[in-house]
């Protein structure tokens, strides 16, 4: 049989479009699962790329180099028509593009890397208000080992306070009025924590979480433990399901069920941030979780008083500042108060549920009062029950202190950060006025 040129066309014509609807019939059977967005965070040693799937998805995960690179495969995905993976990695520390594309029934991922990086992945199941997600962290290689400091000279150690920034990262903790997010009020003040505490002579004050990445329960308790804190305060700022409810308060652990109905409901809601924020490894480590949990029980015991004592001081001097909530230190049961070694305190600084808190509090004047507030507690608490072998122990117990004045220095700076009065300064070192020079050794009366 000829064919006309035109019957010819007609023919290809039918054959493309018969070819179309295979392809189209075929990924439309498999391709049951949508790529809707992507996020990334970045951690000091990790960053985290996060894709939201309509469905539980299936994938493959490997490294290529030259350049150093990370391909992702999503098996049968296919991505919402608006879905750019370009934007994500504009600005980022470790990485350069993101670049994807079908492959068949496939859809492919490729994140470029500054340096070599190396993949962990997971799925997380639906946890309101995300979906279903797949999970890639990007672990920087050669991680440096935390070598927990030094034991310092026993009889000149600082008192270190692990400062701990609820949510970050995927967990936005509690969203007020005019998106104020929990997770960057808490960032800010402990950022302003930190600082009020290593202004102190004998304190030193360490961030859990630095950045805007999410931290597990336990990495948040880990960190305090590398650092060897002698306390442990994680800030929030919450909401409650009524707008009207506001105020600071101050927990402790209790695992005898909640002191009232508010804490309760915050214990649940702050739980639930491993589930958000995204845990692959819920592992409780290489222990017998019984004995673990015996284990634990028994030293936090020790610790629970300590922990009540520590948050009495700091509710009292955020009473001064701001409105109290519930004027006694509340009991419930938060997951990231559980530590065995360290007493531990949590701070609702107040409720952003509630639209006047959530302004006062992200205004950085009334953060720096909180702040004060939080720093001046620690130290009182500290100041009555000194741990061994630190500055403020041997202070208390009366054995004076010796300063060297060093260039800069100021008679009133340095009354100020040892905690005693100018006059006292002077009195105790036979000073008349405010004159002092390098290199002159003050006596700084102790117990102050
Ligand atoms: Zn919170």
């Amino acid at each position: 049989m000829i064919l006309t040129s035109e019957q010819r066309n007609w023919t290809s014509a039918w054959s493309n479009f018969l070819v179309m609807v295979a392809l189209t019939l075929s990924s439309t059977a498999a391709s049951a699962v949508t790529l809707e967005g992507v996020r990334m965070h970045e951690a000091p040693d990790s960053t985290r790329v996060v894709f939201d799937t309509s469905q539980s998805v299936q994938y493959k995960v490997f490294t290529l180099n030259n350049p150093e690179r990370v391909v992702v495969d999503l098996i049968d995905v296919q991505p919402e028509i608006s879905f750019d993976p370009s934007v994500v990695a504009v600005g980022r520390k470790r990485v350069s593009q993101l670049r994807a594309g079908q492959r068949k029934n496939n859809y492919r991922i490729v994140i470029e890397t500054k340096e070599a990086l190396d993949p962990k992945a997971f799925t997380l199941r639906p946890i309101e208000p995300y979906g279903h997600r797949l999970v890639v962290d990007l672990l920087v290689k050669n991680r440096k080992v935390v070598v927990a400091p030094e034991p310092r000279r026993s009889d000149s150690r600082d008192i270190v306070i692990a400062i701990d920034a609820g949510h970050g990262g995927d967990d936005p903790g509690a969203i007020g009025p005019k998106k104020v997010y929990e997770k960057r009020v808490v960032l800010q003040l402990a950022k302003r924590i930190v600082q009020q505490l290593d202004a102190k002579h004998g304190f030193d004050g360490v961030l859990t979480r630095t950045g805007d990445y999410y931290l597990g329960h336990r990495k948040r308790t880990q960190i305090a433990r590398e650092s060897r804190a002698d306390l442990f305060v994680s800030i929030h700022a919450d909401a409650f399901k009524s707008a009207n409810v506001k105020g600071a308060s101050v927990y402790a652990l209790s695992d005898r069920g909640a002191s009232s109905e508010t804490a309760a409901w915050l214990a649940e809601r702050e739980n639930r941030s491993d589930l958000l924020g995204g845990v692959g490894d819920v592992s409780l480590g290489d222990k017998d979780p019984v004995l673990a949990q015996v284990l634990l029980d028994l030293s936090m015991d020790a610790n629970r008083s300590q922990s009540i004592d520590a948050g009495k001081a700091v509710l009292a001097n955020l009473g001064r500042i701001t409105k109290l909530h519930k004027s006694r230190v509340e009991q419930a049961a938060f997951v990231v108060l559980k530590s065995p070694d360290m007493p531990s305190i949590l701070v609702e600084t107040g409720f952003i549920s509630n639209p006047d808190e959530a302004r006062r509090l992200s205004q950085a004047e009334h953060q720096d009062k909180v702040a004060r507030a939080v720093a001046r507690g620690i130290e009182q608490f500290m100041r009555a029950n000194p741990p061994p072998g630190t500055l403020l122990a041997q202070r208390t117990q009366g054995s004076e202190f010796r300063y060297t004045i060093v260039r800069g220095d100021t008679l009133s700076a340095i009354a100020q950060r040892f905690g005693v009065s100018s006059g006292n300064l002077r009195r105790h070192n036979g000073l008349r006025g405010d004159k002092i020079r390098i290199g002159q050794v003050l006596r700084i009366p102790g117990g102050a």
